[in-house]
């Protein structure tokens, strides 16, 4: 895996250069045009002085630019730097003078604009706001760039696959600040071509790319393993069900990305059986835990062959996964195992390795893992070791298969008395109540067990529950010490923008709300 991520373009390029790469709903786009439009890019952003290892925000949806803009960064040596769309104006700050980014590109309906253009060539290094589909009179705009870009040539540009970082992807921001994981081409080209070869991929292969383009999941498994293969991607800028199953009969979608909402509402939607979904082949399934019954019913009622997946922003997606082979229990209860070229062991708090059955931390080495985080050495050093064992912070068991299954993040563990607590396997049993919609439990200071368990409930409309109730449904359940000393019913539970509930900031607000 030497290959740096344009010279992986140029490989699918030169081997089928009329074949179509991207339809994005609004237009079709074949390798010859967008290898063209990638040296355009390329040497534009070269004479707007972008240099090797300049930090660019890319903050798009899931447009077909995304993906030029993509390769004519990693051309030309500079860092990509994917950006939420939804990120509020403090998130796009942070991650602006986090990154210190020089340029950013844009799109207009996310109301960055306002707020970016009169801080541009302010201070710091931020330079330019470049366009897409909208222009302004003191911007580049997209076009404008490909235009410039006819004026020279690309510039060469060395890269080194190995030690040279293509992308700074900012994690979820789940347990705190979102941190800026260096990725290199070779993390990228590693995690794109192992995940293809786990699910067989090939030419012919029409991937569905819902997930969206700035999270990692969009970009490695999703972007690049479609083009290591040579294939076709079909972009959703927003998710809809209906307009899913549409494109998967139009499109003859073979690779099916997504999270388990996304294949849940497909399954129940009312005209599901009026589509001709024969052409899905397989996909991942990733980013939460996966019910069997959907599982099962993605394998048989949409004749999908899923794999499910389990990685992170460090790991650059993909550390384990299921395998065709595998039953329906294992694609649900497991996240499968090891990925070709990563290991996967339990540690406990000493970072002494566990046996088989035993609950500790998830930790990896793989070459998909980042070279560190962005501008932190301290957060680098307390997650990587020195033989390259990437720490996850999230704790699971391995069977003696090696079969992975995830308990919950370390973070969130409660020790209540003495006894652990594991958020999720309690959240889990709450989803199935018929009232709840969404659910999350956290521990909170006391000074007779340590810490106590609260649970912050999100009913659904019309349902009416109590402390009581609630603690009478869980009885026979699970052990007494697991039940939740306190009940909350709340409006909503604070995300963050990829939808992932915010403990640390649940954890500020019932604080105050039970003091
Ligand atoms: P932060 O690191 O900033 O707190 P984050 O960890 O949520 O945020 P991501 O890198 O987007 O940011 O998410 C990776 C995490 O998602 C994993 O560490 C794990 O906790 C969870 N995860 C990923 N895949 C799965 C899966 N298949 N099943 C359960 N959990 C998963
Ligand atoms: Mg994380």
């Amino acid at each position: 895996y030497q290959l740096s991520v344009p010279q992986v373009l140029e490989q699918a390029y030169l081997q089928s250069p009329e074949k179509e790469v991207i339809f994005d709903g609004y237009k079709r786009v074949t390798y010859e045009e967008l290898y063209q439009s990638v040296q355009l890019m390329a040497s534009a952003l070269a004479s707007k002085g972008i240099q090797k290892g300049d930090r660019v925000l890319v903050c798009l949806p899931n447009w077909h630019e995304f993906v030029t803009i993509y390769f004519g960064l990693a051309q030309i040596g500079a860092i990509l730097v994917p950006c939420n769309t939804r990120y509020m104006k403090e998130e796009l700050q942070f991650i602006l003078e986090n990154s210190g980014a020089k340029a950013i590109f844009l799109a207009e309906e996310y109301g960055h604009f306002e707020f970016l253009k009169p801080i541009l060539n302010k201070d710091g290094n931020f330079q330019h706001i470049f366009t897409v589909r909208f222009k302004d009179p003191e911007c580049t705009s997209y076009e404008e760039l490909l235009e410039l870009g006819k004026k020279s040539e690309p510039p060469q540009v060395e890269i080194d696959s190995i030690e040279d970082v293509f992308s700074i992807l900012y994690t979820s921001g789940t347990t705190g600040h979102p941190k800026g994981a260096m990725l290199t081409h070779k993390n990228f080209v590693h995690t794109a071509t192992v995940s293809a070869e786990c699910m067989n991929c090939t030419s012919n292969d029409v991937f569905l790319i819902a997930v969206p383009v700035f999270h990692c999941f969009g970009m490695i498994p999703g972007i690049l393993t479609a083009i290591v293969v040579g294939g076709k991607m079909v972009f959703m800028e927003e998710f809809k069900a209906e307009k899913a199953l549409t494109l998967i009969e139009q499109e003859k979608i073979s690779v099916h990305h997504g999270v388990p909402t996304m294949f849940i509402l497909e399954l129940n939607h009312p005209s599901f059986k009026q589509f001709d979904l024969s052409s899905l082949r397989t996909g991942i399934i990733a980013a939460a835990p996966c019910p069997e019954e959907i599982v099962r019913k993605i394998r048989t009622i949409m004749g999908c062959d899923i794999v499910v997946s389990y990685g992170m922003t460090e790991s650059s997606t993909t550390l384990t996964i299921t395998g065709f082979e595998d039953d329906d229990f294992l694609r649900s209860e497991t996240v499968g195992k090891a990925a070709p070229g990563a290991e996967v062991k339990i540690v406990d708090n000493n970072r002494v390795e566990l046996s088989p059955g035993v609950v500790g931390e998830i930790a990896a080495k793989s070459f998909g893992i980042m070279k560190g985080y962005f501008n932190s050495p301290e957060k680098t050093a307390e997650a990587l070791d020195q033989d390259g064992w990437y720490y996850t912070g999230d704790l699971g068991t391995l069977d003696e298969n090696g079969y992975l299954r995830i308990i919950g993040r370390k973070k969130e563990m409660i020790i209540r008395g003495g006894f652990n607590i594991y958020p999720r396997e309690i959240e889990e049993i709450l989803y199935k109540h018929e009232s709840v919609l969404e659910v999350a439990i956290v521990g909170l200071p006391d000074t007779v067990l340590g810490e106590i368990t609260c649970a912050a409930i999100r009913l659904k409309p019309g349902k009416t529950e109590d402390q009581y109730s609630m603690k009478t449904y869980l009885k026979d359940k699970v052990a007494d010490f697991k039940i939740p000393d306190h009940f909350i019913f709340v409006e909503k539970l604070p995300v963050t923008a990829s939808g992932k509930i915010k403990k640390i900031a649940l954890e500020q607000e019932l604080k105050e709300t039970l003091k």
